[in-house]
């Protein structure tokens, strides 16, 4: 089941649906992190809405050094432990939103990966504990990253965090296996990256048991979970997609502010 939020044509409110081919089906409970979404029998084109960011993090815990090739190409080891960092949740746009470049940064690049979407509070889960059953489902992330600034900092709060750095969706897809996905990432329809999630180091079970050992996941917080290699800077102008297989491709511009 793909499972978007949505504002219809001429309205501000917005609802979840589920996405069925070119229609939307709107929930009729009030948010996607209900036992069961129910949809009502109301049909609308997926012409005549807009889609929104699929979710509304209380925050965004990413992985860094998760692949091998990646972890390399930047001169660095793999972790023993997931490395994790925090993006600001004020951070994130919907698919066919912008990407602004800031004046700030020289070097601001995608990192295509696939996203977990927590669906209920998972908080110091147990051996026996199954970890995927806290995930509503998985989507497209670009965790943008001003890797100049990443460089020069100490830590990555200010590379990471920029307003629109960080692409989501264009939905979530609750029935894929996390563990053997394709991410690919294209660059003005150019294959830049282009991996398997079997070849992460730390999967998503793992990954979801070790961070709320630290802290308490939230439905609708956002795990993203490394990128692959072929990391490379955005220019304005161009077009950057991420599609993870079998959820489908999260596509955004990049401007300038000056061109806002
Ligand atoms: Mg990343």
């Amino acid at each position: 089941m793909k499972l978007c939020r949505f504002t219809s044509r001429g309205t501000f409110a917005f609802r979840y649906g589920i996405v069925e081919g070119d229609i939307v089906r709107p929930l009729m409970d009030e948010d996607a992190f209900g036992v069961s979404p129910r949809a009502s029998t109301d049909k609308i084109s997926l012409n005549d809405v807009t889609i929104l960011s699929p979710v509304t993090p209380s925050k965004i815990v990413c992985v860094g050094r998760n692949y091998l090739e990646h972890a390399i190409e930047l001169g660095n080891k793999m972790p023993d432990e997931p490395l994790l960092f925090l993006k600001a949740p004020s951070a994130v746009i919907a698919s066919g939103e912008d990407i602004v470049l800031p004046e700030q940064s020289t070097q601001v690049e995608y990192e295509g990966e696939l996203g977990a979407v927590i669906g209920r509070a998972a908080s110091k889960l147990k051996e026996d504990d199954d970890p995927l059953a806290y995930v509503l489902g998985y989507t497209c992330v670009n965790d943008v990253t001003a890797r100049d600034l990443q460089r020069k900092d100490v830590q990555f709060t200010r590379a990471k965090s920029f307003d629109t750095f960080c692409p989501v969706g264009p939905w979530i897809e609750t029935d894929i296996d996390p563990g053997d996905v394709s991410v690919t990432t294209r660059l003005n329809g150019k294959v830049m990256q282009h991996a398997r999630t079997s070849a992460m180091a730390f999967s998503v079970p793992f990954l979801v048991r070790y961070i709320s050992q630290v802290m308490t996941l939230n439905p609708g917080d956002l795990i993203a979970t490394g990128t692959p290699a072929g990391v490379s800077r955005l220019s304005e102008l161009d077009e950057v997609e991420v599609e993870v297989e079998g959820v489908g491709v999260l596509r955004n511009r990049v401007r300038s502010l000056e061109m806002a």
